[in-house]
């Protein structure tokens, strides 16, 4: 079993009126099974709405399973003892860092998690050095929050989450509201986690072009999951896709383009490297 699995899940979120009779009932997630190994980086694909921030706080047992089971690191989520345990393996990043940060100073809000999880004090330095060291904001450690940029405060806020040592962490639409350079810099450090520390990653985006370096991809769509594969599996399917109201990046497309008016392309262009290398130049 994988560091996180899920087994025909199954997530509907209900709506009472003010006497409890049940009004309408959603239903997020539909029948979803999920196996994904320690040490991978997985992207989760999909257009708002499609279910990927309810799958996600399955992960980290916000939510419980309407139906199936959800386990991390071979603990099942529904069980509550488990709880804490279970959010210290699978730690989890929002989109607005401005509601994640709750120090004065950086170092001392990366050192919230470790202080909760009772780390002696020497420890929880020491870790919050490495945090902010793995993440690149080292020499931001004396500052205080509200002075950084976007993506440095996504920095912190992810600092704040290896600093309890995770083994897995889930990042919901983390730069969604971040500039291209703040997103850029989230990526990054996310990928040298993924790389340097062998922490599995679960990103949940809509970009695309953010999928590049993941080992696998899930697309959503109305709760399902409607493709999976690498990203070139999953870029190759321009019209799909398009079907599932995916924004194709341009080179993509370009490419995707020249192939079908005859060109001998390979499918799946991801960069602009790579299509170049692809037309000989
Ligand atoms: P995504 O993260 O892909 O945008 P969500 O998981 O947020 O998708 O939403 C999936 C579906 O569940 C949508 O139809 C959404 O309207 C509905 N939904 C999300 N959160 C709630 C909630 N708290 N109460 C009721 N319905 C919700
Ligand atoms: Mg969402």
């Amino acid at each position: 079993m994988g560091i996180i699995k899920t087994k025909d899940l199954v997530f509907e979120y209900i709506r009472r009126d003010e006497e409890g009779n049940v009004e309408g009932i959603t239903k997020a997630v539909d029948e979803v099974s999920l196996d994904i190994k320690q040490g991978d980086f997985v992207a989760i694909l999909g257009h708002n709405g499609s279910g990927k921030s309810t799958l996600a706080k399955h992960i980290n047992a916000i939510l419980y399973p309407t139906e199936g089971t959800v386990w991390v690191d071979g603990m099942d989520t529904a069980d509550d003892d488990k709880l804490w345990d279970i959010r210290q393996k699978a730690g989890m990043v929002f989109q607005n860092p401005d509601n994640q940060i709750i120090g004065q100073i950086v170092e001392e809000d990366v050192g919230f998690g470790p202080e909760n999880l009772g780390v002696p004090t020497k420890e929880i330095w020491e870790r919050v050095e490495e945090s902010l060291r793995a993440v690149g904001m080292y020499e931001f450690r004396k500052h205080s929050p509200n002075k950084l940029s976007g993506g440095q405060k996504q920095r912190v806020s992810i600092a704040g989450v290896i600093a309890m040592h995770p083994k897995c962490i889930v990042l919901d639409e983390p730069t969604a509201m971040l500039d291209p350079n703040g997103r850029k810099e989230v990526i990054r450090a996310v990928r040298a986690l993924n790389d340097v520390e062998n922490i599995t990653i679960v990103l949940i985006t809509h970009y695309m072009e953010e999928i590049i370096y993941a080992d696998k991809v899930f697309v959503m769509d109305e709760g399902k999951v409607a493709m999976e594969g690498t990203p070139r599996d999953i870029f190759s399917q321009v019209e799909k896709l398009k079907s599932l109201r995916l924004d194709v990046p341009q080179v993509t497309l370009l490419a995707h383009e020249l192939r079908k008016s005859g060109l001998e392309i390979v499918d799946g262009i991801l960069t602009k490297e790579e299509l170049a290398q692809a037309l000989g130049l």
